[in-house]
């Protein structure tokens, strides 16, 4: 992982990059979610490309665990609703409409572990793509994201202007 940051950096165009790489190792301290939370705005722009990197990967990794855990929790949910609602407990749902209401519980529970999931691999492939060393840059029309985007949202794929589609979808 070190390595591969390392090369990521090299690849930006800060030209006194490999020297500060060398001897960065001090400055890019890697911070906890708190220390970088805590950032403004302003500070975030001015981090090294390097700790900018290590920044984001520290935020996606703990949304990651969120994201992972919360999933888990709706599998869980989805997995006894459906077991309550076996032929057994059928003449008592009829009564109480119960059993519809955990059908319904368990179809929303079903579509949060999907989109938690589909969030998780958002995240593995903002992942690569630090590794890779094209983070931070639209999908689409190729422009580097704002880093104050990247923040908000640090698996973002898109510009702003790309997400909203206007150009390139009419
Ligand atoms: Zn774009």
């Amino acid at each position: 992982m070190e390595e591969l940051a390392k090369t990521a950096t090299k690849r930006s165009r800060n030209s006194a990059g490999s020297r500060a790489a060398d001897a960065g190792n001090a400055s890019v301290a890697v911070r906890t979610k708190e220390e970088i939370e805590f950032l403004t705005d302003d500070e975030y722009e001015a981090l090294s490309e390097e700790e900018f990197l290590a920044a984001q990967r520290v935020l996606l990794e703990s949304e990651r665990q969120v994201y992972t855990s919360q999933a888990e929790m709706f599998k869980e949910e989805a997995a006894t609703l459906a077991r309550e609602s076996e032929p057994g407990d059928v003449q008592f749902d009829e009564e109480s409409g119960e059993g519809g209401n955990s059908t319904m519980e368990r179809e929303r529970d079903l579509a949060l572990l999907a989109s938690h999931l589909a969030t998780v691999s958002e995240i593995d492939s903002a992942l690569e793509k630090i590794q890779a060393g094209t983070y931070g840059i639209c999908e689409n029309c190729k422009a580097e994201i704002p880093r104050i985007r990247m923040r908000a949202l640090p698996y973002a794929r898109l510009c702003v202007k790309c997400k909203s589609g206007g150009l390139t979808r009419r």
